[in-house]
């Protein structure tokens, strides 16, 4: 038992900073939150719960980026990578980008495109305590027409039955959700990123046969008739959602009808705003950042999520991307609930994490300054807890029995419980 306390706790993005306050851990579970004051004389905390303070930091939810590829390196050819490495190697480097996550204060990774289920394995490798990382949402193999977007990730499929039997594959693999690309993208040769890769009823067969198995439907969208597309299939998230045209420019197709369409059917929207914005801003303006700003007036739910690993983006940027968006013009709380609880209800974990409440998981950071008056604060981490689990600072020896670093796989609760 913990109990971790500071200056102050900001237990979700929503509501009031609570001065002193404190959180009241159990193995991978908060037990309590609040004023730390009472929470001291809390029934748990009396039988000898070790008491960290943190001194002058503000406590608040983990972070969630829920657009990430942790196959992909960040540096400037990872797509070259991933296709010449071998499936050890891109494991490796997958272990290696959700450390780096997880040191940047996100405790929660939605992985949207991988080779082989390898995201599975290290999805259930972390959940373990065999390696570190945040908890993952993974949708393996990306579902695009042969030679389309990302194809060399295994999703190929060009036919209704072919659509059905790689959604059942995902579900008998394990994957969490299925991601389809239903527009060409930036990185990959073949179909440009304005054109629509499959047809409304090809989409609509994905969504229904993910749904009848309980699995949800990112949709990778960056033209708008592929937007449209999506949108009428139901899909759960849209991914990028750029309204780019046939020049290439994000937003020179922007359809506010689409995007009162988008908002009514509850859709989330994911605009992979990160680290690359500054740059992109000086070369074309600020056209995502105007999209990202329709679609909010429009009332649409925007989440946060980088697209960490791709060209130059790599995951340790993550607060970069939160930083792009209070920069396009979302308020610091609005930006905060991007990245927290907004996220968690997208991913469908917000049973388990996205704010600070007793029966949620232990997903904590704590950083010094007031994110809600800069965001910028995020980038200065104290502590990463993730799930009950003592990432960062690295836990002092003696405080938790020692790992097994091979044998049966061990079901939770997790090593530092
Ligand atoms: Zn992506």
């Amino acid at each position: 038992m913990r109990l971790y306390t500071a200056a102050a706790l900001l237990p979700a993005a929503s509501a009031d900073v609570i001065p002193n306050g404190g959180v009241l851990v159990d193995g991978a579970r908060i037990v309590a939150s609040g004023p730390s004051g009472p929470l001291r004389a809390h029934r748990d905390a009396r039988h000898g719960a070790e008491v960290i303070d943190l001194g002058d930091v503000t406590l608040l939810p983990g972070l969630i980026d829920a657009h990430v590829h942790l196959g992909f390196d960040g540096g400037p050819g990872p797509v070259a990578r991933m296709r010449a490495e071998t499936e050890a190697e891109q494991l490796i480097l997958m272990l290696r980008s959700a450390r780096e996550l997880l040191r940047a204060g996100v405790t929660t990774a939605r992985d949207l495109g991988a080779r082989a289920f390898l995201d599975v394995a290290v999805r259930d490798a972390i959940a373990r305590g065999t390696a570190d990382g945040p908890r993952l949402v993974t949708a393996a193999r990306p579902i695009t027409p042969a030679g389309g977007h990302c194809w060399f990730m295994g999703g190929e499929c060009d036919s209704p039955d072919e659509l059905r039997r790689m959604v059942r594959l995902h579900h008998r693999m394990g994957a969490d959700l299925i991601k389809v690309m239903a527009t060409g993208g930036f990185m990959t040769e073949g179909p440009a990123p304005w054109h629509a890769q499959f047809t409304a009823g090809e989409l609509r067969i994905v969504v229904e046969e993910a749904h009848r198995l309980g699995r949800r439907v990112a949709a990778h969208a960056h033209g708008t008739e592929g937007i449209a597309r999506a949108v009428a299939a139901r899909a759960d998230t849209i991914e990028h959602c750029s309204f780019a045209g046939p020049d290439g420019i994000f937003g020179s197709a922007f359809d506010p009808v689409l995007a009162d369409e988008i908002a009514a059917a509850g859709i989330f929207v994911c605009p992979t705003i990160n680290v690359q914005a500054p740059i992109m801003r000086e070369r074309y303006g600020p056209v995502l950042e105007e999209v990202i700003m329709g679609l909010s007036e429009h009332g649409v739910q925007i989440i946060a999520g980088t697209d960490a690993g791709t060209d130059d983006c790599p995951h340790g940027a993550y607060v970069c991307g939160l930083e792009a968006l209070a920069e396009a013009g979302l308020r610091a709380r609005d930006v905060l609930g991007a990245a927290t609880l907004r996220a968690a209800r997208a991913l469908g974990v917000d049973d388990r994490t996205g704010s600070v409440e007793p029966g949620k998981d232990a997903d904590l950071i704590a950083v010094r300054g007031d994110p809600l008056r800069d965001i910028s604060a995020l980038h200065r981490v104290e502590l990463v807890v993730a799930r009950g689990n003592q990432f960062f600072p690295p836990a002092p020896a003696g405080m938790h029995p020692p790992r097994s670093g091979h044998g049966p796989a061990m079901a939770e609760p997790a090593r530092r419980a």
